[in-house]
């Protein structure tokens, strides 16, 4: 249950002539690093706000071309790269919806909330599932997945998420994808946060449906499913008995309309492409390796701030905790709900909590995208020391974000 919370502005009383408190308003903008979505930058605000285009303007379509064009770099691949309407999610379940075929034998991988959520739509398609669950402070070790593709000896399909944010974990997919390959099986992948803040190399992993969302590591705002499709994956889609065709759902509406005529199937989403296009430019221009770099600089920093409060970090192992988020144990008898609120509604800062079962249990700060910067790990560090100050926690002002900024060294 969520608790009430006061969160009236900070009463100050350090007027420097002793003359009484005053209220400071939160700030007008907030810093938004929680899991997705995290601000952006502004040059993404400013193309959102230019008047959209038809979708059948020559010049728009330029533009959806230039954008899945730039995906296709992002994504490390020749194949075909489309973006659906709607948020991540569609492109997951559309994945099942045209790729499982009655009665396949698929592996849901689970290694948190997303991995256990996959189950429903392998489900909902027809198929037959086989889970390997651990629990969600670790990451799938390929070893045990090796033993039930032996094990099973017919699986058709494996879905597995890349950086599982709820719990700040990453898991080998490319070790996983290439043992599907060795087993005759596809893989479908959520790399849904981690596009563009940590390498998805899609043909040098020989993934066949990945999915990846534009409003956490690419800086965008949400409502795009942004999907690569390999050869291997289409054949599959078209030789199911009744190909999916005609539905919100059909990757094969895009294959053969948009791609193939260069025809959308339905009216565009003009403003959130041309958000995601300013935001790819972007992100080229920075290059993906420094990219990745700052993302990693950032999470580095995050921990380290963290452990120096005297705070405990989620996942099990150091090797396994991914660039995206840094989530963080609730410490004992304090509430998550008045933590999160408290730093934003006081000090103007969001963070995420934990998500389903994790609810109450985590606290997770997201440097993703825009917000993968140094400084302002700093920020939501500090706001997260004053804030546990507040409400009780011991501390010493400054020894998260001292460690922080330590780490910004390679030694430090
Ligand atoms: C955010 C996220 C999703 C869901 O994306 P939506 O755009 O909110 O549907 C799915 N998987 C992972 C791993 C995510 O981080």
């Amino acid at each position: 249950m969520t608790k009430q919370v006061d969160v009236t502005p900070r009463i100050s009383t350090a007027r420097s002539d002793g003359s009484g408190p005053f209220r400071i308003p939160a700030p007008q903008v907030k810093f938004t690093m929680g899991s997705g979505p995290v601000g952006i930058h502004e040059r993404v605000s400013l193309a959102l706000a230019r008047a959209p285009l038809y979708h059948q303007d020559p010049d728009f379509q330029a533009t959806f071309r230039d954008t899945t064009e730039k995906l296709r770099r992002v994504f490390c691949t020749q194949h075909d790269a489309f973006i659906m309407q709607g948020e991540a999610v569609l492109g997951l379940e559309a994945a099942a919806a045209n790729l499982v075929e009655p009665g396949d034998k698929c592996l849901n991988l689970v290694s948190g909330v997303y991995g256990a959520g996959y189950r429903r739509y392998f489900e909902r398609y027809g198929g037959q599932v086989v889970e390997l669950a651990v629990p969600y402070d670790e990451a799938i070790d390929p070893a045990e997945v090796e033993k039930v593709l032996k094990r099973e000896g017919d699986v058709k399909l494996i879905a597995v998420v890349h950086s599982e944010t709820p719990s700040g974990t990453v898991n080998p997919v490319r070790e996983i994808a290439a043992l599907a390959r060795g087993y005759g099986a596809l893989t479908i992948v959520d790399a849904v946060s981690s596009l563009g803040g940590m390498p998805v190399e899609v043909d040098d992993w020989g993934l066949d449906v990945t999915v990846a969302g534009p409003h956490k590591c690419l800086g965008a705002v949400p409502g795009s499913a942004l999907v690569t499709v390999s050869d291997r994956a289409w054949e599959k889609m078209l030789k199911k008995p009744q190909p999916l065709r005609r539905g919100y759902l059909s990757m094969l509406d895009w294959k053969e309309g948009w791609l193939g005529e260069g025809r959308f199937p339905f009216t565009a989403f003009v403003a959130n492409i041309v958000g995601l296009h300013e935001a790819l430019i972007a992100r080229l221009e920075e290059g993906l390796e420094n990219s990745f770099a700052r993302h990693d600089l950032a999470a580095r920093m995050c921990r380290a701030g963290v452990r120096a409060l005297g705070l405990e970090l989620w996942p099990a192992r150091e090797a396994i905790m991914g660039s995206c988020v840094t989530a963080i144990k609730v410490p004992a008898g304090m509430n998550e709900d008045e933590i999160k609120l408290t730093m934003n509604k006081r000090y103007g800062v969001v963070i995420s909590g934990g998500l389903k079962e994790l609810h109450g249990k985590l606290l997770r700060i997201g440097h993703m995208g825009h917000m993968a910067q140094p400084m302002y790990v700093v920020v939501a560090l500090g706001a997260l020391e004053r804030t546990l100050h507040d409400l009780g926690y011991p501390l010493k002002f400054g020894a998260g974000v001292g460690a922080a900024l330590a780490a910004m060294d390679a030694d430090g």
